[in-house]
């Protein structure tokens, strides 16, 4: 039973928040806790309530793409939240710093995921075809050659001789080292 109750607030708390900036009697917009854009939603013409219900998301293809708990948000008003009968040109200047910042935390996000998924390809491919020339993974695995060079260098693999060798086999693991042979190794 508990552990139950205790997935049903887990599941709860993945509802992401969003920042409502402004609201008016037929917008209501918000920082995007998934692009770290405004979205414009409809209002329903109340422009007093503290929450304005969950939507989905603008950004559906771009942010799905990286963020595995992609979901619809909550819309959450705070006190600095501009209520008018008409949302004005200029006020979403006043949460331009706050949308920037969320903004580049998205951003710093969807590198590392980025970089996460190409050191998993590239994994995947020397894993399963071997040590193969840096064209042949880059390829494979549908990365750019420099970050084969970067992958190989993070796990002590070097380019020598017309072959990557390893040269640190404490940072390649047993598992790269059976893979690519190491320096000492070589005849
Ligand atoms: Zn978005």
């Amino acid at each position: 039973m508990k552990e139950n109750f205790n997935e049903c607030t887990e599941e709860d708390s993945r509802i992401l928040k969003a920042q409502v900036v402004a609201v008016d009697k037929q917008h209501v917009v918000i920082i995007c806790p998934f692009c770290g854009r405004f979205h414009w939603h409809g209002s329903g013409g109340d422009i007093t309530k503290a929450k304005y219900g969950t939507r989905v998301p603008h950004c559906t293809e771009e942010a799905a793409r990286y963020d595995s708990h992609f979901n619809d948000y909550e819309l959450i008003t705070s006190e600095n939240t501009i209520r008018r009968e008409k949302i004005l040109p200029g006020d979403l200047n006043e949460w331009k710093a706050s949308q920037l910042i969320v903004r580049k935390a998205v951003e710093e996000r969807w590198r590392l995921k980025e970089e996460a998924d190409r050191d998993e390809r590239i994994l995947e491919v020397v894993t399963l075809r071997g040590n193969l020339a840096r064209h042949l993974i880059a390829l494979l695995s549908n990365v750019a050659p420099i970050h084969v060079t970067r992958w190989m260098n993070r796990h002590g693999i070097y380019y020598e001789d017309g072959r990557y060798r390893v040269v640190f086999a404490s940072k390649a693991g047993p598992e790269l080292c059976e893979i690519f042979g190491k320096y000492e190794d070589k005849k």
